[in-house]
C-alpha cells in the first residue's frame, strides 16, 4: 500500500481576489505561485501560494468568488491550516500581524507554540514554531527568509464521524496515530512537510461559501502510487473519480467518511511545468480546453498584481 509524505495543498473559497493576495503575499509574506483559473469553471480565478519553488506541501490555494455567501467552518471540512515557523519566530508574527490589525490568539498545541488567527474572509490559520523544516528563501515586504512560513505542518479536520476519518487516514493514507489531547487525535506521517493532521469533531456541520476550505489534497509520489491509492479507496467502498490533468499535477477526489473532500495530487510535474521559477505567478496560465477563452478572460477577470503593503 502506498504512503503519503502529507498534504500536498489546500484548497479555499475567499472573496475579493486583490484582497486575498493582499494578505497571503503582503502580510503573510507566500510567494505568489499561480495565476490561473478553476479548470471547472474559467471565469473564476484559481490562485496558488507557496514557497520560493512551489514545493508540494507548501502550496494554499484560492477561488475567489466576490461577492459571494458567507460558509460556515463545520464537520466535513478543513477546519484550521497549520503553517511551520521556525523556532523563535512567534514573537515577530505576532508583533506583524497585530501591526495589520489580525487578532491573534498565542498558545501551546499539542507541546509546540502557536499564533491562532483568521484571514481576511473568515479562514481559520495557525502559525506554529517546529525545528527543522526545509527553509524556504523566499522573502518579501518585510518577511525574510528567516521568518519566512516554510510551509504546511499540516490541518485540523472537523469530521462528522473523527473514528472513520481516522481510519481512512490511517488505513488509506498511510498516516499513524500520535497523541490525543482534549478530544483531538493526531495523526503523523513521514513528512517533513504537512505530516501532522489533527481530527475533531465541531459542534455541527460546515457550509461550503467563503471563509471555507473546499478541499484537502495529500500527495502521491508518484504514478504507481497514484494508482494504488484510487484501488486503495475504492476497496474501502469509497466512490473516487477517475485521474483527471490539473496541468501542474494529476488529481483524484473522494469524500472521506466524515464529510471531507480529500483530493490525492502527483508531486509531477509541478508549478515549474509552464513557468520558471523567477516568473511563477506572472502570466494569466489557462489549460489547453480553454486556452480559446484568453481574450475573453483577460477582460473579465478582474486586474490583480502582488504588491507591498503597509500595517
Ligand atoms: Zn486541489
Amino acid at each position: 500500500m502506498p504512503i503519503t509524505q502529507g498534504v500536498h495543498h489546500i484548497t479555499a473559497i475567499v472573496d475579493d481576489p486583490q484582497e486575498n493576495m493582499d494578505f497571503y503575499a503582503g502580510v503573510l509574506g507566500l510567494k505568489f505561485l499561480k495565476k490561473t483559473v478553476n479548470f471547472d469553471d474559467p471565469t473564476t480565478y484559481h490562485l496558488y501560494f507557496g514557497n520560493a519553488e512551489g514545493d508540494p506541501g507548501t502550496a494554499i490555494t484560492f477561488f475567489p468568488w466576490p461577492g459571494a455567501q458567507k460558509g460556515v467552518i463545520g464537520n466535513g471540512q478543513v477546519g484550521i491550516t497549520y503553517y511551520a515557523i521556525a523556532p523563535n519566530t512567534s514573537d515577530f508574527w505576532e508583533k506583524r500581524l497585530h501591526a495589520f490589525g489580525v487578532k491573534v490568539t498565542r498558545k501551546t498545541w499539542f507541546d509546540e507554540t502557536a499564533l491562532f488567527f483568521t484571514d481576511p474572509h473568515g479562514l481559520k490559520l495557525a502559525l506554529i514554531e517546529r525545528d527543522n523544516m526545509p527553509i524556504n528563501t523566499y522573502a518579501f515586504n518585510g518577511v525574510s527568509s528567516r521568518e519566512a512560513i516554510r510551509g504546511f505542518i499540516g490541518a485540523e479536520l472537523y469530521s462528522a464521524h473523527p473514528d472513520a476519518t481516522s481510519i481512512v487516514l490511517t488505513d488509506l493514507l498511510g498516516y499513524e496515530y500520535a497523541s490525543s489531547n482534549n478530544g483531538t487525535k493526531r495523526f503523523k506521517s513521514a513528512g517533513p512537510l504537512g505530516s501532522t493532521i489533527d481530527v475533531s469533531k465541531a459542534p455541527s456541520f460546515g457550509a461550503m461559501g467563503v471563509g471555507t476550505v473546499h478541499h484537502i489534497a495529500f500527495r502521491a509520489e508518484h504514478s504507481d502510487a497514484h494508482e494504488g491509492f484510487r484501488s486503495a479507496a475504492r476497496n474501502h467502498g469509497f466512490r473516487v473519480t477517475p485521474f483527471i490533468d490539473r496541468d501542474y499535477f494529476y488529481s483524484i477526489y473522494f469524500r472521506e467518511s466524515g464529510g471531507v473532500l480529500f483530493e490525492i495530487a502527483t508531486d509531477e510535474p509541478g508549478f515549474t511545468v509552464d513557468e520558471s521559477i523567477d516568473e511563477l505567478g506572472c502570466a494569466l496560465k489557462l489549460p489547453k480546453q480553454h486556452e480559446h477563452l484568453r481574450s475573453h478572460l483577460e477582460k473579465q477577470l478582474p486586474a490583480i498584481r502582488v504588491r507591498e503593503v503597509k500595517p
